[in-house]
């Protein structure tokens, strides 16, 4: 899946990929393991993230096992067309952060003969859907979906979990903040929550 495409083809065509899952997916082990190898392919590969995500740090994309690429921190989608212009391959980090403007800018790329690589969290803690991503799951060529393990059963989960009580969309942290749970344990969750308050 997703062999590099013949670059002496003629015509340049565009595509979207989209990664999506819960947190703790592996969805930027998957979105750096294909760029990397875009980039062996000598494609011009650039990656952006939105400006507020800064975990970590502020430069890099920096997925769990520490295989960091650098990237172009932006405020918006409109700023990815800008800056994307010279790049082949493009590849979006934490893409839920941005709003629905995303599926346009993401099609004027594809549109545009590049090939646009899209990871993002599909769902928020409550388990709704999260942003862009389920429209360009609609709109993308491939859609892969990455699972984590569920930490209180082992089974494949789906669900990011906030351990803390805060009812906003957008709390930034990781382990200590978020667990991955799958379908019943992450019901369960929801049922011991409604019971403690
Ligand atoms: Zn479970």
């Amino acid at each position: 899946m997703f062999l590099e495409k013949d670059r002496n083809n003629s015509q340049r065509v565009g595509w979207i990929e989209v990664i999506c899952g819960s947190m703790f997916s592996g969805k930027t082990e998957e979105l750096i393991r294909r760029l990397n190898r875009a980039r062996i392919a000598k494609q011009k590969v650039e990656i952006f993230k939105p400006a507020i995500e800064t975990r970590f740090d502020e430069q890099n994309v920096v997925s769990h096992d520490a295989n960091s690429v650098t990237s172009t921190v932006v405020e918006n989608g409109s700023q990815i067309l800008f800056y994307a212009e010279d790049f082949e391959v493009v590849g979006i980090d934490e893409a839920q952060f941005f709003g629905e403007e995303l599926l346009s800018v993401c099609n004027d790329l594809a549109n545009s003969g590049k090939r646009v690589i899209v990871a993002g969290l599909d769902m928020d803690f409550r388990g709704k859907s999260f942003g862009p991503i389920p429209l360009l799951m609609a709109t993308a060529e491939y859609v892969t979906k990455v699972h984590a393990i569920c930490i209180r059963c082992g089974n494949l989960a789906n669900y990011s979990h906030r351990t803390v009580k805060n009812d906003k969309l957008v709390v930034l942290g990781e382990i200590e903040t978020y667990e991955p749970l799958c379908r019943r344990c992450f019901n369960d969750a929801l049922m011991e929550g409604k019971e403690n308050s």
